[in-house]
């Protein structure tokens, strides 16, 4: 049985579908502090006796310590806070959820004997890159404290493998997008701050307005370039990652992107063209903390985890917009 932090969450909910899909017995433990109950139903109407939820919290050691049943026999960790700006003024909740929550969840697994990680990492622990597009050994200076905590915690995970022996598997993921293809679950998060689900919400919500944060950047257009990747061939990626080390692989770490650029304008057409609708927009001043280019080098998930990125930016945001109709008729 394989245990998921978060995996009421964005991300961790289309893992937990595809681990399900493939048999594997999964167990989430989640605060729901984020995540959402009807996503976790969602889950068990899928996976039914594969399936067992357990509400709680990483930073309370009994809480996580009893998550860990003589079944589980990895772990794939989601659960943290994971808004930039937020970081920026709140660090605390940042260190504490993030670094001390993960803490918290490796000595559980050395007390367990459970010796197998994979964990959400993040482009952003490599900061203002350097270079274009960016390999896993582009210098690491994250220059927020989510990508500061997330790289504590990748620093840490070399030290638990060193001395304990536990295994992990870090994949820095660049700019998720879509929605699973049979629409169990998607992106929903109560205070929005992403591209795609903003300018769909600009349909459908009253008065709101996409806003182009920057259009003054060094790029082919002035807006910033990010590197989309489908959150159906992220769940593969964590899947993959994990079955390098139950093969007995090495502690490692792996971007996961596309090695393709996008601008917001690019996106923000793209969605107009798929959804055939005129959708309101403003230009912004530039968002703090924005690099003018994330493009990852992914050749070594390639190579090592034999991981390929197959859906296309088209259908990533025909689901997350189908998903997005679906999440508006709900509140409605
Ligand atoms: N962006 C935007 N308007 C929005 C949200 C995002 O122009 O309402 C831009 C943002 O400035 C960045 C890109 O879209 O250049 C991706 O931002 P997002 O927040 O989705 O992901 P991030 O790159 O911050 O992880």
């Amino acid at each position: 049985m394989i245990l998921v932090t978060g995996g009421a969450g964005y991300i961790g909910s289309h893992l937990v579908l595809e681990l399900l899909k493939r048999g594997y017995k999964v167990s989430v433990f989640d605060n729901l502090s984020t995540g959402h109950i009807e996503t976790v139903n969602k889950l068990k109407e899928t996976g039914k006796k594969n399936f067992e939820f357990i509400k709680g919290d990483l930073n309370n050691k009994n809480e996580i310590n009893a998550a860990f049943s003589k079944e589980i026999n990895g772990v794939i960790h989601f659960a943290a806070s994971a808004l930039v700006y937020e970081s920026t003024v709140n660090p605390a909740k940042y260190y504490e959820n993030n670094f001390c929550g993960t803490l918290n969840l490796l000595n559980s697994m050395r007390e367990n004997n459970v010796s197998k990680i994979v964990f959400s990492s993040t482009a952003a622990t490599y900061g203002e890159p350097i270079k274009i597009p960016i390999d896993e050994n582009h210098p690491q200076n994250p220059i927020n404290p989510y990508g500061k905590s997330k790289l504590m915690i990748e620093k840490m995970m070399d030290d638990y493998d060193m001395a304990y022996g536990i295994k992990s598997v870090r994949l820095r993921y660049f700019n998720v997008v879509g929605a699973d293809s049979k629409f169990r679950t998607g992106e929903w998060h109560d205070m929005e701050t992403h591209i795609v689900p903003n300018i769909l919400k600009s349909l459908f919500v009253k008065n709101q307005t996409f806003k182009i944060f920057g259009t003054d950047y060094d790029t082919k257009d002035g807006t910033c370039v990010r590197d989309y990747v489908n959150v159906e061939d992220l769940a593969q990626a964590h899947i993959l990652a994990f079955e390098y080390l139950q093969k007995g692989g090495k502690t490692d770490f792996f971007n996961i992107g596309t090695n393709e650029g996008n601008t917001v304008r690019e996106i923000f057409e793209y969605c107009s063209m798929i959804t055939g609708k005129k959708i309101p927009f403003e230009i912004a001043p530039r968002r703090k903390g924005d690099p003018a280019r994330l493009v990852a080098d992914n050749k070594k998930a390639k190579e090592i985890l034999k991981w390929t990125p197959k859906k296309t930016l088209k259908e990533s945001i025909q689901t997350a917009y189908e998903w997005e109709k679906q999440l508006n008729l709900q509140k409605n």
